[in-house]
């Protein structure tokens, strides 16, 4: 048996959120009606003229300095010409010699727990075509070119990764950085953030890169996943039954869970590319560059070290708390207002209310309980009001809005219980009400202590402090 290898290079568009398109003044917003929003210039009628929008320049310069690439100080759009139904104007304006990033580098963390750097060969500015909508038109295809014109930034990796999971990992840490740099909106299922995976196989230890295929179009972490798993083997069994791979570009059928040809690898010269003559290379002066660089954000690594250092928090915490800048503003809002207890925000942002969030499929910033309420209820249990599990029916309260913990807690008549006094009432009554139990209790049954907690908190409604009711009980219970 052969052992083999996967080679794996991943090519991301990124939809860059600009209000405008890259080269005219048209919207960018998605969902409208078809051919809406497309205009002379995102068609190429004759005699317009494309400027370039600034804030693209801007956004690819951060990303490039974000994966400590080089940032071009000038770079030159061509023409890539070619025919397409939703191309109406023959060719696509993208930089190919002279693109404004080159030689970055993205770390990414692997299940086993090791990390692995991935170089990133250069990240060029593009615009996006058409759309065909091949649905409701019965044997006819329709045409939106409210796309065409739409700013991207097309990221190139070098050939490093060596696995499916890999290339997800690789594909998920560039989407939270796009998203974290305020450059993309992420969105995947709209097509803000879309993946062509070239993959090849060669025998363990060969040197030489095998033949690649590249698979179009991927709008999903899972589907990128499939096909790139359904691919090398197709490509295995391929060369194993004593064929060969070709250069071919193929599409991935999500329902049969495939990945089919669809044409032949086109080259760089079928493109004819050249200079566009109606556009100015893009010089960036160290001024633009520096305002970019002064515009980023903390980056996630670095938010995530912060987490770790400042709050103690377990590197695991850090990185889902982390996950998106939203959550770790949340989550520093939460510990600011209550003014410590790190670990204790960290368990409840990352535990009930993320639990709530994923079950209503809201992200973070719609939640319905603010930093400054989450933080109103864990002061409560940090004052000992109440307990870690009622804390759980309040929060419930606090998600359907009835109003903040403290009124909860004084309308439901939820505070705990911590006099003394009043606990061992409880206590009292409940051996009065169970000596049977009491007896067996007594003869060595050491299981029943927890049958006695549970009728005291029973009867307490849930409010007596568990603390004193297990040293009560325990003092009790000996007789
Ligand atoms: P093209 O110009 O045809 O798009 P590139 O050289 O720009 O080709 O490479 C495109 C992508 O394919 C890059 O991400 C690169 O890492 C990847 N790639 C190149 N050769 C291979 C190979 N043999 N196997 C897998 N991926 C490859
Ligand atoms: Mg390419």
């Amino acid at each position: 048996m052969m052992e083999w290898e996967t080679v794996i290079g991943l090519e991301i568009h990124a939809q860059l959120a600009t209000k405008t398109k890259i080269f005219s003044g048209a919207s960018t917003a998605y969902g409208a009606e078809p051919n809406s929003q497309a205009c002379a210039i995102d068609l190429g009628l004759p005699g317009v003229l494309p400027v370039l929008n600034r804030e693209v320049a801007r956004m690819a310069a951060m990303f490039g300095l974000a994966i400590d690439a080089e940032i071009a100080h000038r770079s030159v759009f061509a023409r890539k010409n070619y025919f397409y139904p939703d191309l109406p104007k023959g060719y696509q304006i993208s930089q190919y010699e002279l693109p404004i990033v080159r030689k970055g580098q993205l770390r990414i963390d692997l299940e086993d727990g090791s990390s692995k750097t991935v170089g990133v060969t250069r990240a060029h500015l593009e615009e996006d075509a058409g759309k065909s909508l091949h649905e409701d038109f019965h044997g006819l295809s329709g045409i939106d070119l409210n796309r065409a014109g739409t700013p991207l930034l097309e990221i190139v990796s070098e050939p490093d990764l060596r696995s499916a999971k890999e290339a997800v990992a690789y594909m998920k840490k560039l989407h939270q950085l796009v998203v974290y740099l305020g450059i993309c909106d992420g969105n995947m299922q709209e097509g803000s953030f879309r993946c062509d995976a070239n993959v090849s196989v060669r025998p363990k230890g060969e040197p030489k890169f095998g033949t690649r295929a590249e698979i179009k179009n991927l709008n999903s972490f899972r589907f990128v996943e499939r096909a790139i798993e359904f691919e090398i083997e197709r490509q295995i069994d391929l060369i194993e039954a004593g064929g060969r791979v070709v250069q071919e570009t193929r599409l991935y059928d999500p329902d049969r869970g495939e990945t089919r040809s669809m044409r032949g690898k086109e080259e760089a010269n079928d493109y004819r590319y050249f200079p566009d003559p109606d556009l100015l290379p893009l010089v960036l002066d160290d001024e633009f560059i520096a305002a970019a660089r002064a515009s980023l954000p903390e980056l996630p690594e670095v938010k995530k070290r912060r987490f770790v250092e400042h709050y103690g928090l377990s590197a695991y915490d850090a990185a889902v708390l982390t996950t998106s800048r939203a959550l770790g503003d949340y989550y520093e809002a939460v510990v600011a207002a209550l003014g410590g207890e790190p670990k204790l925000c960290a368990n409840w942002v990352m535990g009930d209310l993320s639990a709530f969030l994923n079950k209503e499929g809201q992200d973070i910033a719609e939640s319905p309980v603010s930093a400054a309420q989450l933080a109103g209820l864990l002061r409560r249990i940090q004052d000992r009001t109440i307990s870690g599990k009622i804390a759980k029916d309040v929060f419930e309260a606090l998600w359907a809005g009835e109003g903040d913990a403290d009124a909860i807690i004084a309308q439901r008549g939820l505070k705990q219980i911590t006099d003394t006094s009043a606990i061992e009432q409880v206590i009292d009554d409940v051996i009065a009400a169970n000596p049977a139990q009491l007896a067996q209790y007594r003869a060595g049954k050491d299981k029943l202590f927890g049958f006695f907690v549970g009728q005291v908190m029973k009867l307490s409604k849930g409010k007596a402090n568990p603390q004193q009711v297990n040293d009560l009980l325990a003092e009790k219970l000996k007789g």
